[in-house]
């Protein structure tokens, strides 16, 4: 898996304080897409075993108390974004058990294959769906268009 950003403390990416990790592949081509660059899957920066071990030790951080793990993109349910992210949030479960994870996909729920559907034991909230730029409002809190569905596992 390729990555573009992670922001160590981030507050806009979900509640709270944060870890965010923004990964590289998006096959949805959305028209108005705020993050074009990261559709190539090849793009950015190789997600090497160091980072997922940085994220690991960041949301343990108690100087900084973090809430949780946002992952964004990009989409991280991207087909070659799988094993990569079953086996971080695998991990955030297991080792950091008090944080939630959010996730953002432009693929809808309903949609996904037994892959992506693997990941969903692990996470917390999932945000579902392409960014429609005739449905997109501002005033939407953790989403940009209304089509896109806030589902709470947790
Ligand atoms: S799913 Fe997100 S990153 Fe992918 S094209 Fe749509 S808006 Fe852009």
């Amino acid at each position: 898996m390729n990555y573009h950003k992670y922001y160590p403390v981030d507050v806009v990416n979900g509640p709270g304080t944060r870890c965010t990790l923004f990964v590289a592949g998006c096959e949805h081509q959305c028209r108005g897409c705020y993050n074009k660059s990261t559709w190539p899957v090849d793009s950015g920066f190789l997600f090497t075993q160091a980072l997922e071990d940085q994220i690991i030790a960041d949301l343990q951080d108690k100087a900084i108390r973090r809430q949780g793990l946002s992952l964004s993109g990009g989409d991280p349910l991207h087909p070659r974004n799988i094993e990569a992210i079953l086996k971080l949030v695998k991990r955030v479960k297991a080792e950091c058990n008090d944080k939630d994870i959010w996730l953002w996909t432009g693929y809808e729920l309903t949609d996904l294959n037994d892959a992506q559907r693997a990941i969903l034991p692990y996470i917390d909230v999932l945000i579902d769906g392409k960014f429609v730029q005739e449905l997109a409002n501002p005033s939407l809190v953790w989403r940009g268009s209304s089509n896109q569905i806030i589902h709470r596992f947790k």
